[in-house]
């Protein structure tokens, strides 16, 4: 479509007065390089960027061919100008010497005559580096008009700033998370491998201490023993499971009774009961307790929401029991409710909004991480954990996991 100004546009241009517009327009006389082009096509010359590739100083002698005619106050304006008569007679307008935009620009020249969109980096009759969005303002009459083509001009500056320091701020964060996903996993797995080396230490030192005595203790040292063994291959599940995680392998799914789980976690942490002076109490009604799911991981939940019911129970007065009750029913058909419920002195309002975000702990030596891998293992598994108080006394922690043993009920993420 041809491009050249319109008289009209062309005389109201003339009269333009400072205005708040912030859109410029400049009429520009391109006669003079529309004619030089000319003498280009008749040597047969069929591409600019081609012609001009071993000739570095032609496209800004190209730019000095085009002639400011006219321009309204916002253009004067936009380039840091004083007044319109600064630009006439000149080319103000033109990219960057040296940049791929001002072959780009004239070859679309070159093809399309004034017809021309595109952004521009120039520099301003101030000095300023401007970012110029340009548009050829279409002719009304039809008739391509090389000496008086119509540019609307936008400056973009601040926006293309912008946009650069937000894609320089989203890599920042992106790295920042990159960290922050290394953070939490260490402190995950440090938080995770606690419980079972603590374990295994202690029960290496009894087992030691049965064996040294005069008249060695097999029986006892064999249980110790036994103990290592487990918390052994709990940790390597525990390592097993991090790999996984972050591999995003998922390759331990299987069907299980959760109620015997339960029982397991319940004896594998009988020390830390013991050591805790507390009860441990398992109860269901459930018909159904066979869940399809990552074993080593449900087991990571439970042992976390003990050992939490057992810390918290470690504030309590001589009065209140130190129980623990682990209930596991069929809340509706198809899901199994675990609840673990402790005598602690429950929790605060402000504590249960943010308890499962991953580093919120009340605790002095806590790492606030334990509750926010209970969330993502039990998500994972299509399940949904909460916390709330019991209305008698301490808290529950409990979490529903589908019974189903149909394999898509495990979120592949
Ligand atoms: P940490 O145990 O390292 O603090 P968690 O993510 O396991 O991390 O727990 C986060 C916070 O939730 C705890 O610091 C505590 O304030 C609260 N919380 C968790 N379990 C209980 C509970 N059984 N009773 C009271 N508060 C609890």
């Amino acid at each position: 479509m041809p491009i050249a100004v319109s008289n009209t546009v062309s005389r109201n241009l003339d009269r333009s007065e400072p205005s708040n517009s912030s859109v410029g327009f400049v009429v520009l006389d391109m006669s003079d390089l529309d004619r030089y082009f000319d003498e280009l096509r008749e040597l047969g010359v069929g591409s600019f960027r081609d012609y001009a590739f071993d000739k570095p100083s032609l496209a800004d002698m190209c730019f000095d061919r085009i002639h400011t005619v006219d321009a309204n106050h916002a253009f004067v304006q936009i380039l840091g100008g004083r007044s319109k008569e600064e630009l006439v007679g000149y080319t103000h307008l033109r990219p960057l010497p040296g940049t791929s935009q001002q072959i780009d620009a004239l070859e679309s020249l070159y093809v399309y005559k004034c017809q021309f969109d595109g952004t521009w980096e120039v520099e301003g009759i101030d000095g300023r580096r401007l970012i110029l969005m340009l548009g050829a303002v279409p002719n009304v009459e039809g008739t391509p008009q090389v000496d008086r083509a119509l540019f609307s001009v936008m400056d973009v500056t601040e926006h293309e700033r912008t946009k650069k320091q937000l894609s320089a701020a989203e890599n920042a964060l992106a790295k920042a998370n990159r960290v922050g996903v290394i953070g939490t996993l260490s402190a995950s797995i440090a938080h995770e491998l606690n419980q079972p080396m603590t374990a295994l230490r202690m029960d290496s030192q009894a087992a030691e201490r049965w064996l040294l005595r005069e008249k060695p203790e097999t029986d006892e040292a064999i249980a110790s023993i036994r103990r290592i063994i487990a918390s052994s291959s709990r940790i390597t599940d525990i390592v097993q499971g991090v790999r996984e995680t972050v591999l995003h392998e998922h390759s331990n799914i299987e069907s299980f009774d959760v109620l015997e789980l339960v029982n397991e976690v319940a004896s594998l942490l009988e020390r830390d009961i013991m050591l805790s002076r507390a009860q441990i109490r398992v109860s269901s009604t459930a018909q159904r307790t066979s869940v399809h799911a990552d074993k080593g991981e449900i087991r990571q939940v439970l042992v976390n929401l003990i050992v939490n019911g057992l810390q918290a129970m470690t504030q309590l007065s001589g009065q209140t029991p130190c129980l623990i009750v682990i209930s596991v029913q069929n809340q509706s058909a198809g899901e199994v409710l675990i609840s673990v419920r402790d005598h602690g002195p429950g929790i605060a309002i402000s504590v249960l909004e943010r308890m499962f975000d991953t580093f919120f702990t009340t605790k002095r030596e806590g790492m606030g991480i334990g509750l926010s891998i209970c969330r993502s293992i039990v998500e994972r598994h299509n399940g949904q954990i909460y916390a709330r108080n019991h209305p008698a006394a301490g808290a529950i922690v409990e979490f529903v996991l589908p019974t189903t043993t149909d394999e898509s009920s495990f979120t592949e993420t």
